[in-house]
């Protein structure tokens, strides 16, 4: 039995979901060790959802110290097949404004030190990545956006950068020449665990300012960030739970059959302990 079919996972500004009801606790172990913290299940909007805090309750994990596999992997224990991440982002471009939630389709890569694959260990697995978000999720996120009154933007590329340091000037205009919309710390490696875990993922970015590189627009106050960062938690709970109300019971996409051409290694040639440590994810092409 499902003890969740949606995953929720909460950045920097969403610490807990409001509006859960029935509420438990519960600290899954994963072969990969431990989550940021105690899963939160629950019930919203008439479905069992399960709520983690990426950087544990506190905010008390840097990006690099996260255990992405253990956090996708605990969801995945639980029965979760879509999860909404939703985190805290710099805008790349003048249009992207404080307040604005943007919907990336894609990723760049900019971290160094962390572990984003459930493969390894005598087994080797290369799931397609072209899209790296499910469509069906990102567009129930920004149909909940125009629900309740936000600005949501379909489409955008996301750089993930390893952090914890915010970016340099020079950095910054680099990603501006890319095309980049918008740069955070954490939401890659969650959308290709996801993807290895056969979990539908898709991110919600919540702008809180112009990053580094509008020179001449440094004149924000403490105040007025802090008064950003509140609004967009309470503007991220409503979305979660209007996108959660919204999802459909049946998937269109494909996510759930991430793995079926991935494994490359011979079935014969991977080790025991291997085959029994990723069960969950292997057990149903065995
Ligand atoms: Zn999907």
């Amino acid at each position: 039995m499902k003890k969740a079919e949606i995953g929720i996972i909460g950045g920097s500004g969403l610490y807990a979901m409001p509006g859960l009801t029935d509420v438990r606790e519960e600290k899954v172990t994963t072969p990969f060790g431990e989550p940021s913290d105690a899963l939160v299940l629950g019930e919203l909007e008439g479905r069992r959802v399960a709520f983690l805090a990426r950087h544990g309750r506190g905010h008390r994990l840097l990006p690099s110290e996260l255990n992405f596999r253990a956090n996708i992997y605990a969801m995945k224990m639980l029965g979760v097949e879509r999860i909404l991440s939703v985190s805290a982002v710099g805008s790349l471009k003048e249009e992207h404004k404080p307040t604005d939630f943007v919907m990336p389709d894609q990723f760049i890569d900019r971290t160094f030190a962390r572990n984003a694959t459930f493969f390894g260990d005598g087994i080797v697995g290369h799931v397609a990545f072209g899209n790296p978000v499910c469509a069906a999720v990102a567009a129930t996120l920004q149909k909940a956006c125009d629900a309740v009154g936000v600005v949501g933007k379909s489409g955008g590329t996301y750089v993930c950068m390893e952090g914890p340091q915010f970016s340099t000037r020079a950095e910054s205009n680099l990603y501006r020449s890319w095309g980049a919309d918008v740069i955070g710390m954490t939401n890659l490696q969650e959308a290709k665990l996801a993807r290895e875990a056969e979990i539908c993922y898709a991110t919600m970015a919540m702008v809180t300012d112009y990053d580094c590189w509008r020179e001449g627009h440094d004149d924000v106050t403490v105040d007025q960030i802090v008064a950003v960062m509140h609004q967009n938690s309470a503007n991220a709970a409503k979305v979660v739970r209007a996108a959660v109300a919204a999802m459909s019971a049946e998937k269109s996409c494909t996510c759930g059959d991430a793995l079926k051409y991935a494994i490359m290694t011979d079935r014969k040639a991977i080790p025991e302990h291997t085959r029994q440590k990723l069960g969950l994810l292997l057990d149903k092409y065995f």
